[in-house]
């Protein structure tokens, strides 16, 4: 087991540190959208989702010309504006009618207001931004930093297995587990950057404690999704598993099963990460 190992010989076992290419993930995570859509609840908006992942891929060469970010210098969204404009403009040539008066409503926003609602979303700050329109923010704030976390130089990889993102400092949307490579090993996948940072497994992801896990889902033991819950600091993040199916992905997987988030906050546990999709209010 990696784990086991002193951090200076596991990190010759394994990347600490995973980023995808960039036009991969998007298709992946769109292609995965329109198939968790088939049939759900939330069908309109799960394809809504990957709509905007689409043009997110699209506008990559853009993304790319801008330069890199310090890790961690989310702040700095003033960068990604002009991706903003792009993506507004894009996603109003086909825009399903429900969404319709909530782009419209970004479209008319003065370029200082989008700026300010797109800083406080790089901050933390939910609660200063409509809900309906914060994804789009998020989602051109996201691809400049994925971009840019891209370019820039890795943090050196070490034992410590950070709560947060070690790139940007975001909290994780889910923990992926692998297949393939990185066979049975945790990842949690940042919303952000859309880095995957390593973990063990069986230990909470926000408090480190291994005391009192618990996992639960809707379906079998051995549903793709599942909750983890920690008795110890009463959070819990959603465990998406590649090994029970290949074509999983965290940020479609997790949008796609957020009743089973309600279930899990019923019993008195908070999220500790969030949805770029489904930010918190
Ligand atoms: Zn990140
Ligand atoms: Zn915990």
């Amino acid at each position: 087991m990696p784990e086991a190992l002193p951090p200076d010989q596991a990190s010759r076992h394994f990347a600490p540190l995973i980023q995808s290419d960039l036009s991969q993930l998007y298709s992946r995570r769109a292609a995965r959208l329109h198939a968790l859509a088939e049939g759900h609840d939330h069908a309109p908006y799960l394809h809504w989702a990957a709509r905007v992942t689409e043009v997110q891929a699209t506008l990559l060469p853009e993304a790319g010309a801008c330069g890199p970010l310090a890790g961690g210098a989310i702040a700095h969204a003033g960068h990604c504006m002009g991706l903003l404009d792009r993506l507004i403009e894009r996603l109003a040539q086909d825009v399903p009618a429900p969404v319709a008066p909530h782009l419209a409503a970004l479209r008319g926003l003065a370029a200082a207001e989008r700026l300010a609602a797109t800083q406080a979303l790089a901050a933390g700050r939910f609660d200063a931004v409509p809900a309906a329109i914060a994804p789009l923010l998020w989602a051109a704030l996201s691809l400049q930093c994925a971009s840019a976390a891209r370019a820039a130089p890795l943090p050196p990889g070490g034992s410590a297995e950070p709560p947060v993102c070690p790139l940007c400092g975001t909290a994780p949307v889910a923990s992926l587990i692998l297949s393939g490579e990185h066979h049975g090993m945790r990842y949690l996948h940042c919303p952000l950057c859309e880095s995957a940072w390593h973990m063990v497994r069986a230990k909470c992801s926000n408090c480190g404690s291994a005391a009192d896990l618990d996992y639960l889902s809707f379906d079998t033991a051995e549903a793709t999704v599942r909750a983890e819950s920690c008795g110890v600091c009463r959070g819990y993040l959603k465990v998406v598993s590649l090994e029970r199916d290949p074509h999983a992905e965290a940020v479609a997987d997790d949008l796609a099963t957020l009743a089973l988030d309600d279930a899990v906050a019923g019993e008195g546990f908070q999220r500790t990460g969030f949805n770029p999709f489904a930010l918190p209010g």
